[in-house]
């Protein structure tokens, strides 16, 4: 595999997922493998070529009922009901057994249908998939409720219980999809829900190999359905009377839209929406640490990351060489097909992707950005786009402002004369808050920033640290509730009080 990548990508994978690639792939429903009741189908794009490389079903209204009666079934008469929260944890672990024993399959699939290069995927984000499910396999069994001494505890015995949400529809984004996918179902089923999941129309193959996986791990029928199809699936989902609760992450402008139709049944909604991170460099940061970190911000993913660092705020004192040290390190980024293991930068995921970015390129080129290096297509073939500098942004240009979710950096400055509160309301100057970075040495300042800066997570001297212990999710319109940790379980769970008169 260290021979010079030569553009078959057969040559590169292995010879499970070729087999997968070719095979007839359909809708997990009810522990079984079934064709869209309209027999649809979908064609699988590999972003850094272009070419068709599978056929996915696509699924349809009729496909999410049967999905949903399938959960619902699996909820309420068995066999997740009767299964013991020890049986669940150990059926967790299972499932994370197999995704490592499959680890390099399922890496590939990822590689092939969203682009990112092949250490990310194997090394990050299928490493990270099985640590989450770990994380939550022991939860399972710590489920607890509480003793409440009401205020006439010798005529009452009060406890609380926490029970699962019921049927859960989980809708996920084309970005990362594997971990996406686990992100999700983990606290679910960890809880004692039952799922049906909607993968991304753009990159559906790692879904469909995680449902063969969870069949394998003896998860009963029901509890876990997929249904591949496009956006119209997620919108059947949202709108089924019989789903108890949604979970989605994607774009705000969904966000909402899923957030009113909801409202129609009053479903529980969580919602991992977009974010316009920003990142501060004081002057007595440690410039050796903030050039690869405050790069990699934006372009882990290729910039398709809702953490995605995309506002750099630099100190005028060194404004200019940490915009030359990061200008070098993008010329060193070497863009390719993510199978090839030179590659550092993938494609964007899909024609549509790749032009919204190019859109935003050009209205930053209009409103009078310097474009320091990139500004971009990169090559005809593939959906690439240039690793990006731009300095002289404004906060009041689009680029400073929208989730333009491509491999930019806009750079701005501050000054002696910003005082924390200056900078605090320049950082909060957006309708998100989903991240936030500060690099100084000086730790009051770094705690003061942090403190007031609206943010689901700020990082201090670093960048995306997540971990399945770690609360995620966003302030204002980044979202509504909190992945991971005790809290990402408690999205699944209902409390419910009991009294009994003595
Ligand atoms: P999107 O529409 O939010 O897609 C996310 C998921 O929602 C996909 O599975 C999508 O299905 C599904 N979906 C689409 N319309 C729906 C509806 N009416 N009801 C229920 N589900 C629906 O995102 P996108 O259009 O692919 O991307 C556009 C922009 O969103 C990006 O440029 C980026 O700025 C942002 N984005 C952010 C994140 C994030 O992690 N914060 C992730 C993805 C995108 P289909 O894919 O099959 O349409
Ligand atoms: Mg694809």
């Amino acid at each position: 595999m260290n021979a010079a990548f030569n553009g078959s990508i057969e040559t590169y994978i292995s010879p499970q997922t070729r087999a997968f690639l070719v095979r007839q792939h359909r809708l997990f429903i009810d522990g079984k493998w079934v064709e869209a009741t309209d027999s649809g189908t979908m064609a699988v794009l590999d972003p850094a070529t272009g070419r068709q490389i599978a056929t996915a079903a696509a699924g349809g209204r009729g496909d999410i009922d049967l999905a949903v009666k399938a959960a619902r079934r699996a909820f309420e008469q068995g066999p997740w009901r009767r299964t013991t929260t020890g049986d669940r944890g150990r059926l967790l672990w299972t499932l994370a057994d197999l995704i490592e024993k499959h680890a390099e399959e399922l890496a590939e699939l990822d590689v092939l249908d969203e682009g990112s290069p092949y250490a990310t995927v194997r090394n990050g984000y299928v490493a990270d998939a099985i640590k989450h499910l770990r994380y939550y396999a022991g939860w399972a069994t710590k489920i607890n409720g509480q003793s409440v001494p009401v205020d006439n505890p010798n005529e009452w015995h009060v406890y609380t219980r926490r029970e699962p949400v019921g049927v859960v529809g989980q809708i996920i984004p084309w970005n990362v999809p594997l971990l996406m996918a686990v992100w999700k179902i983990s606290p679910a089923l960890a809880a004692g829900c039952t799922i049906v999941l909607k993968p991304a129309e753009d990159t559906p193959l790692s879904a469909v190999r995680l449902g063969e996986l969870v069949q394998e791990a003896g998860i009963p029928d029901g509890v876990l359905n997929i249904v591949t199809g496009d956006g119209s699936v997620g919108a059947a989902l949202v709108e089924h009377p019989d789903v108890d609760k949604i979970a989605f992450t994607g774009s705000t402008a969904t966000g909402k839209r899923i957030a009113q139709t909801a409202a129609g049944t009053l479903k529980r909604v969580s919602l991992e929406l977009g974010g316009k991170s920003p990142i501060f460099v004081f002057p007595d940061a440690d410039l050796k640490a903030v050039i690869p970190a405050a790069a990699g911000a934006v372009y882990l993913n290729s910039g398709q990351a809702c953490t995605a660092g995309s506002r750099l705020y630099i100190h005028r004192k060194v404004h200019d060489e940490v915009v030359a040290r990061i200008t070098e390190y993008t010329k060193s980024l070497k863009l390719g097909h993510g199978l090839d293991r030179a590659t550092d930068l993938g494609p964007l995921v899909s024609e549509r992707q790749m032009n919204r970015v190019t859109g935003f390129l050009d209205e930053g080129r209009r409103d009078g950005a310097t474009f320091v290096v990139g500004g971009e297509r990169h090559g005809s073939e593939g959906f690439f786009v240039e690793p990006t500098v731009l300095t002289e942004v404004l906060d009041t240009m689009s680029i400073a402002r929208e989730e333009i979710f491509g491999p930019v950096i806009s750079a701005m400055r501050f000054d002696d004369d910003d005082d924390v509160e200056a900078l605090v309301r320049r950082a909060n100057a957006t309708e998100y808050g989903l991240a936030a970075s500060i690099w100084t040495s000086d730790v009051k300042l770094a705690h003061r920033m942090a403190h007031a800066i609206r943010a689901g997570v700020v990082w201090i001297n670093g960048y995306n640290l997540f971990d399945p212990n770690l609360p995620f999710g966003g302030f204002k319109q980044s979202g509504w509730g909190r992945e991971m940790g005790f809290d990402g379980l408690s999205l699944y769970t209902e409390s419910k009080s009991v009294a009994v008169a003595l």
